[in-house]
């Protein structure tokens, strides 16, 4: 019932119902957040009896009363969403103190010192999350008596210094509210309740929802629930742990914790806790029943867990336990554990699994051939690597990072209102805190490298300095982060990419087993054909043969062909070219020997291969200036420009490109078909290749006639040339074209495939220029709501989609098993792969990097559809 009681709510219920300790409470439903936020207070009003009666029901089953009596009942109230938001919500301990049941407590309790310690931080708490009053105006107060009298932590505070701090506390709320703090339990409760329904719409709620594309729509939950206390004596505590490494996977009991303190205590990572092991020898029953409850958990759920317990007199509580975040790595490894180990069944162990986290473990290392001194060692809280200049704070991190700066956040800890400055990091480093800090979670949820507990370093936020035992960086500074490793590093660190470790390759032969698409790969070079073999391609969907011609010995000749006026000039030119791209052709055909391989022709206008203008008048410039206006030289640049300025267009994109230059340049198609059935016919005694020749930017049928036919007619030079050689070829289109979307039928007579171009498919169905619009206004667009997402990088459903999956039914309406697939970037986009798959096509082709995430959205678009 997650939807309705929120993941706390639900878990804590459920919990109850297994027969684990929890501390008595109730929940106030998603629902009523909602209608809080449509009716405002006088819902709370509406439903008040309501509380009141689980209220009494709670002093019923805890013996305790809620505002009097000698034992008073003090509850937490905390919000809890239905989708885990860490650290992002509201909370308020200890609601129920006031100056009556403070003095009842002290009595009962016997611990003045503890009492008075719950009511500051009762004060601060409710100030903050009901009244918007900073935290930070209580934490200099705090930090101030604690100086004032020579301690360290908060737990060494006297009862004359937490007098006094409470006097300062309330004074504080009095200043700012022009109120006296709330004395009746029932308002501190009714005004706490409203803050948290409120909270759901707070400024870090709404960007952390953003940022993780979680709906607005939700609410939150508000879980009332008597309090526990570890921080009443020595043989109290609490603790935060996982039933498997949230870092690597590893499965052991991992987590931490403190003796004599409150759950904030471990996860705000002020005090540096303990590890969860060394409970085993200072309590070894409690580690024990722990141990039990967390294997319960762990199995109940059937998923890695993140528990919250606290120790009150040395009786065991379990306070809360949720799905636990993981790193990319940790993800992977669970997932094949729980399947080998028969907790799950692989179909679950794959949709455990982002692509997004596939994404991440693609993620930088530092290069283990580089040389580096390790300045200081932290705790190896996300892993990866990253480099960076030294930024302390958020806002301007945001600002570094889009001048395009790589940046590392330092801060001594860092809270939830400085997400935004963590995801625009490459990485975070924190003094203080845990594994289980709010960085440490935060880091691990973005896949960001991140090292937290670094006691070999000050900061000084005020002088902006980062200060190493031996040596002062200043804020724009270069340091390096290994969050694998816990190293801190001055200076820049090579970095290399990771690969693919064996039980991640694994995971990806799973994925592709429930996969109904291929993943293929775009790749216009050996390098890459090799690379996207290794991360699992199936095909090639793309190779760009216009890249070939970029290359430094290879663009002149290019230029040579362009610019020459003599036909015989010309075909001397194409067929250097056309033995250059033989062997590019052959070297990928190995790559991916027995897999189809399509090979586009020829689309870029010219004139893209000719040099600047501005460029070429400069060299002419210094040849005058030299007397050698009449050189060969000379000559050659001025033919060059001419040509030039003769091929310019308006709108290239929209102009003498594709099959439109195929077709008026015969000699240049006819070369490339040569050089791929020469390299066809070369290796035909080694593998067998399945050539696919793909003709880009098609808007009529007609074209795509001539084409074929000169294609067939270079084809039928071939047959029996080489004794039993027989080529195996086939003939494509793109559609990148609206029109030729319409008349894919048409298209489908002539063609043997369809592959979506869809860069230009979004370019010429939205009028979109894919050079300008997305650093002009797309942005924009999106930021306003305008836009979902920038539809060049994920596909624009209502238009483009739509024109997509027209084309397909109209192209399989003539040819049924017509073999249909995507070759623009949105093919390693995991939304556009969902949608590739709803609607049949066969294949995706994506860069090399991305196959991986492909095949893992691939896997996962064919089994949430069978959902
Ligand atoms: C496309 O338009 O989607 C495509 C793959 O071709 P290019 O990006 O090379 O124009
Ligand atoms: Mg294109």
């Amino acid at each position: 019932m997650k939807g309705l009681l929120g993941g706390k709510g639900a878990n804590l219920a459920e919990m109850a119902h297994i027969g684990l300790p929890v501390p008595a409470g109730f929940t106030l439903t998603t629902e009523a957040c909602l209608e809080y936020l449509k009716m405002g207070d006088t819902f709370v009003e509406q439903i008040w009896p309501q509380i009141l009666t689980e209220i009494h029901s709670l002093e019923k089953t805890t013996g305790k009363t809620f505002g009097s009596g000698r034992v008073p009942l003090l509850v937490s109230v905390r919000s809890g969403a239905p989708v885990s938001m860490p650290g992002m919500m509201d909370t308020i301990l200890n609601l129920g103190l006031n100056d009556q049941t403070l003095r009842s407590m002290i009595e009962s309790t016997g611990e003045e010192r503890f009492v008075l310690d719950c009511y500051r931080r009762f004060i601060q708490m409710f100030s903050n999350v009901a009244m918007n009053i900073e935290s930070q105006k209580f934490e200099l107060v705090l930090e101030r008596i604690k100086q004032k009298s020579g301690v360290t932590f908060d737990h060494e505070l006297e009862i004359t210094q937490l007098s006094e701090l409470i006097r300062e506390y309330l004074d504080i709320y009095r200043r700012h509210t022009g109120e006296a703090f709330p004395q009746d339990p029932e308002d501190q409760l009714a005004m706490s309740i409203r803050a948290v329904f409120r909270s759901w719409n707070n400024p870090r709620a709404r960007t952390y929802r953003k940022i993780n594309r979680i709906e607005d729509s939700m609410g939150t939950a508000v879980n009332i629930v008597s309090m526990v206390y570890g921080n009443i004596s020595d043989d109290s505590g609490t603790g935060v742990c996982f039933t498997r490494s949230p870092s690597d996977g590893e499965k052991k009991l991992y987590g931490e914790f403190l003796l004599n303190a409150q759950g904030e205590d471990v996860v705000a990572g002020i005090r540096t806790p303990d590890e969860i092991q060394s409970l085993q020898t200072k309590m070894p029953d409690i580690y024990e029943e722990l141990l039990s409850h967390t294997r319960v958990l762990e199995n109940h759920y059937q998923d890695m867990q993140d528990i919250e317990f606290t120790i009150e007199r040395g009786k065991l509580f379990i306070l809360q336990t949720r799905v636990g975040k993981r790193s990319a790595a940790a993800a992977v490894k669970i997932a094949v554990d729980m399947v080998n180990e028969g907790i799950i069944e692989k179909d679950t162990a794959v949709l455990r699994v982002t692509p997004e986290q596939v994404e991440m473990l693609l993620h930088d290392q530092f290069d283990p051939e580089g040389e580096y001194n390790i300045a200081a060692t932290g705790l190896p809280a996300s892993p990866g690597a990253g480099t960076g200049m030294v930024i302390f704070d958020p806002d301007e991190a945001v600002e570094e990072s889009e001048k395009g700066k790589s940046v590392i956040l330092v801060r001594p800890e860092t809270t939830p209102d400085d997400v935004h400055g963590l995801y625009a990091s490459s990485g975070v480093l924190t003094s203080r805190g845990g594994m289980t800090s709010h960085a440490a979670v935060v880091a691990r949820g973005m896949g960001k490298p991140c090292v937290t507990g670094c006691d070999g370093i000050e900061i000084d936020l005020e002088g902006s300095r980062l200060i190493f035992p031996d040596r002062v960086l200043t804020r724009g500074e270069l340091i390096s982060i290994n969050g694998s490793t816990g190293e801190v590093v001055i200076g820049e660190v090579p970095l290399v990419k990771a690969g693919l470790s064996e039980e991640v390759s694994l995971f990806l032969e799973w994925c592709d087993k429930f996969s109904a698409l291929e993943v293929w790969a775009n790749a216009d070079t050996p390098e890459d054909a090799d690379r996207a073999r290794i991360f699992g391609a199936r095909g090639i969907g793309l190779c760009r043969t216009e890249h070939m011609f970029m290359a430094r010995d290879r663009l002149p000749v290019m230029q040579e062909m362009i610019i020459s006026d003599k036909t015989e000039d010309r075909m001397e030119h194409l067929s250097r070219l056309q033995k250059m791209q033989k062997e590019d052709f052959k070297d990928i055909f190995r790559a991916f020997r027995n897999a189809p391989v399509i090979i586009r022709l020829l689309d870029p206008p010219l004139h893209e291969f000719l040099p600047d203008v501005r460029e070429l008048k400069h060299d002419l410039e210094k040849l005058k200036d030299q007397g050698l206006t009449d050189s060969p030289e000379a000559l050659k640049i001025r033919k060059t420009m001419e040509m030039t300025l003769a091929l310019e267009e308006t709108n290239p994109m929209l102009g003498f490109r594709g099959c439109r230059l195929g077709i008026v340049f015969p000699e240049i198609y006819e070369m490339q078909v040569r050089a791929i059935f020469d390299a066809v016919q070369e290796l035909h005694r080694e593998i067998d290749v399945k050539p696919y020749i793909m003709l880009p930017i098609v808007m009529l049928s007609e074209e795509l006639t001539l084409l074929k036919a000169r294609i067939q007619e270079i084809a039928s030079l071939y047959s029996g040339a080489d004794g039993d050689f027989r080529l195996n070829y086939r003939i494509g289109t793109m559609i990148e074209l609206p029109r030729a979307a319409y008349i894919a039928d048409t298209l489908a007579r002539e063609a043997d495939f369809f592959s979506f171009g869809t860069n230009d498919l979004t370019q010429t169905t939205m009028g979109l220029s894919r050079d300008d619009a997305e650093a002009k206004f797309l942005r924009k667009y999106v930021e306003l709501g305008l836009l979902p997402t920038d539809p060049f990088n994920s596909i624009d459903l209502d238009g483009v989609g739509v024109i997509m999956e027209m084309a397909v039914r109209k192209g399989r309406s003539v040819k049924q098993d017509l073999s249909c697939g995507i070759c623009g970037e949105h093919g390693g986009d995991p939304r556009s792969i969902a949608f590739c798959h709803q609607i049949g096509l066969d294949y995706v082709s994506c860069s090399p990097y991305r196959i991986p995430v492909a095949r893992v959205a691939a896997a996962h678009a064919a089994l949430n559809l069978q959902c």
